[in-house]
């Protein structure tokens, strides 16, 4: 092998397993993103005053629209005050169904407080749906932080709603992960060109959609940060598509080829679809790359989002991993993309926020990638700093959207250039 090129190889390498405390947000951030796409779908958490604040704060934008999302706040109360609670959560939900008959789905939202522990939501789901069959589904899941970091949130609800999807013995293609509607027509439009039509994306967007899930069901990500909803897709019996996650051009290319390869595409039809999405996305990538090649970066746990980017940080755009964190790893999602990775990346899982900032500084990267509450602080010490919480928010995924990803990344690297030479 050149000397030149990298060897590659991560999955088996060993991962330094970090047990710290995480720094990131709770999983009721993804209440944020996930109402958008669930058009008739409302979001109750029962929470304290906390939650609420975070959820005005995050998604105070939805001040002008029809609120889709709201908090039940519980007050301290003793154990033998639960039944009241109960009572009080089912006068809550009667008042909001009794004025809102657009909600097809009630999420009941769990968090962090000792008095929400202590209520089984899944019970009161289970009653408040068969109290408002047929129509209005409740569903529970947990956005606390205590289990959940703000990707896991997503997990969470579409965990959720497969466990209540009807079966089917449908051969048809699933696709997790919630995308912007604007790339998500992109690759529907793609996977329609490779004659794929029994599609369906959860979270699905109305809940009268025919969704179904079954021995013929296949399905695949687009968030690596599925792992519960992978499991529970398993569990319903549906046949997993691996492959690397649908960033640049190489990892978009290499999720339809996946799909394709499972549902006997032609390699001539395949390449005939892709060819010309491709070498746009190939050569505007191009365009970037020339001020991230040779740079450095590192990440800190955050988003789960960290091992593909590598991948394509690495591979497609030339910059060199020092770090990569992960608060998870699912290896199942993320095995093709850890295969990916140059084999001289250290791999962590989990957080300890002081260790990991003394290695940061050891290695001293071009570009850190971190978490809100660290970018300041590290910017403070020298280093330039990406947020992870905005790749999540940014159109990032397939062939189009593959520069813009490439340039969230070159954006702080030239601001600091600017910054030194007009210093
Ligand atoms: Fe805070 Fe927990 Fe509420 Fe999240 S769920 S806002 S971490 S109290």
């Amino acid at each position: 092998m050149p000397k030149d090129i990298p060897q590659l190889g991560c999955a088996k390498s060993p991962v330094l397993k970090e047990r710290g405390q995480h720094e990131v947000f709770c999983g009721l951030t993804s209440i944020v993103w996930l109402h958008r796409k669930m058009q008739d779908a409302f979001f109750l958490v029962i929470g304290s005053r906390t939650c609420a604040h975070l959820l005005q704060s995050a998604a105070g934008v939805m001040i002008f629209a029809e609120p889709r999302f709201a908090t039940a706040i519980l007050e301290e109360t003793d154990l033998a005050g639960m039944a009241d609670v109960h009572e009080e959560l089912d006068r809550n939900v009667s008042q909001l169904l009794s004025r809102r008959p657009d909600i097809k789905r009630l999420f009941l939202v769990g968090s962090c407080p000792s008095e929400v522990i202590k209520l089984d939501l899944a019970t009161v789901a289970e009653k408040l749906s068969e109290k408002y069959f047929p129509n209005v589904n409740v569903i529970n899941f947990s956005g606390s932080g205590i289990e959940t970091t703000f990707t896991q949130g997503e997990d969470a609800c579409l965990e959720a709603v497969i466990r209540s999807l009807p079966s089917s013995e449908r051969t048809q293609l699933a696709v997790l992960g919630a995308l912007p509607d604007i790339v998500q027509d992109q690759m529907m439009r793609l996977l329609n060109e490779l004659g794929l039509e029994d599609i369906f994306v959860l979270p699905q967007i109305k809940f009268d959609d025919e969704v179904s899930v079954g021995p013929n069901t296949h399905f695949i990500c687009v968030q690596p940060f599925l792992g519960a909803s992978y499991e529970e897709m398993v569990r319903r019996g549906a046949i997993p598509i691996s492959a690397n996650f649908p960033f640049g051009a190489e990892g978009t290319t290499k999720w339809l080829w996946a799909i394709a390869e499972r549902f006997g595409v032609s390699k001539a039809v395949f390449d005939a679809v892709v060819a010309a999405p491709k070498l746009r996305a190939e050569q505007a990538i191009e365009s970037v790359a020339n001020d991230l090649r040779g740079k450095s970066v590192f990440f800190f746990p955050d988003s789960q989002l960290e091992i593909p980017l590598a991948r394509f940080l690495s591979n497609e755009c030339g910059m060199e991993l020092t770090e990569v964190g992960s608060p998870f790893i699912h290896k199942s999602l993320v095995y093709a993309d850890l295969e990916d990775l140059p084999s001289s990346t250290q791999i962590s899982e989990g957080q300890d926020v002081d260790k990991q900032l003394d290695r940061v500084f050891d290695y001293d990267p071009d570009l850190t990638v971190c978490g809100l509450g660290l970018a300041n602080p590290l910017e403070a010490k020298g280093l330039s700093t990406k947020w992870a919480i905005e790749l999540v928010f940014s159109p990032i995924h397939f062939y189009e959207q593959a520069a813009d990803l490439a340039s969230l990344f070159a954006r702080p690297l030239n601001r600091a250039k600017l910054l030194k030479v007009s210093a």
